[in-house]
């Protein structure tokens, strides 16, 4: 196979599934089920016809509005796909054509929507945030059966119950200092998910990388909440992505 082909279909699919995300995050907040009935406007109701369905071509031909009563459709729709378009097109590259790439891509999609429902409705839905945390586990099996050895998923298993473990003996020390609830279920398997894919040590950067990421928001939303899972994810994307240099580069620095 060439070596752009499976990057290329790989980029395609994502876009696919970017559409069906867009599905996840408007509906799994609401309750509604993921595959039944078919897309509807969320202003008029309308049916949607299948070419008004086309991942980011129906969006742009149909100018950002909606067939039937003209309502603006949220930009999130066209942003979603392309991002998770980008999503499958480099992890493709990282990881190379195998199962192992379906598992992560399925894991950093479930991560997209997490964010994108974080974002817009301050809630972390916990159907799609075990999702990620399965998918996560089952990269790590892909990777075990590819190599045939049991290495790879017992130290995913081990590194994901410690990281999430360790989260929630924090969350409940400082639940009883501070006599309130300082973190939710929801972190604890965001972390379980984020230490699976990237054992330990790259568990620790990458919530070094969202923090790092988060201040400036932070300081600009000032009294508003700032939903977080949305740094945890581009941190665990930007340490899975670089893990070699980014390590490299820290040994460097603290080796000399
Ligand atoms: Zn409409």
């Amino acid at each position: 196979m060439n070596d752009w082909l499976f990057p290329a279909l790989a980029l395609l699919l994502g876009l696919l599934v970017g559409s069906f995300l867009n599905v996840v995050i408007h509906r799994t907040p609401r309750g509604e089920n993921v595959a039944w009935p078919g897309s509807r406007c969320p202003h008029c109701g309308e049916s949607l016809r299948w070419f008004h369905n086309i991942p980011l071509l129906s969006w742009l031909g149909l100018r950002g509005r909606c067939a039937y009563c003209a309502e603006p459709i949220s930009m999130r729709y066209p942003l979603v796909e392309l991002l998770n378009a980008l999503l499958w097109g480099v992890l493709a590259l990282k990881t190379g054509p195998g199962l192992e790439f379906f598992f992560i891509a399925a894991t950093f999609s479930a991560l997209l929507a997490l964010s994108a429902i974080d974002f817009e409705y301050f809630a972390v839905p916990d159907s799609v945030n075990l999702f990620a945390l399965v998918t996560a586990l089952l990269a790590a099996a892909a990777r075990a059966w590819e190599t045939d050895t049991w290495g790879p998923l017992i130290d995913a298993l081990r590194d994901a119950t410690i990281a999430a473990g360790g989260l929630w003996l924090l969350a409940w020390i400082l639940g009883k200092i501070l006599k309130k609830e300082a973190m939710g279920g929801a972190d604890v398997i965001v972390a379980g998910t984020m230490a699976a894919l990237l054992g330990l040590p790259g568990f620790f950067v990458a919530l070094f990388v969202a923090a790092l990421l988060a201040i400036v928001p932070s300081l600009m939303a000032k009294d508003t909440m700032v939903p977080f899972v949305p740094f945890l994810a581009m941190g665990t994307l930007i340490v899975y992505l670089f893990e070699a240099p980014i390590f490299r580069a820290l040994e460097s620095y603290i080796y000399g």
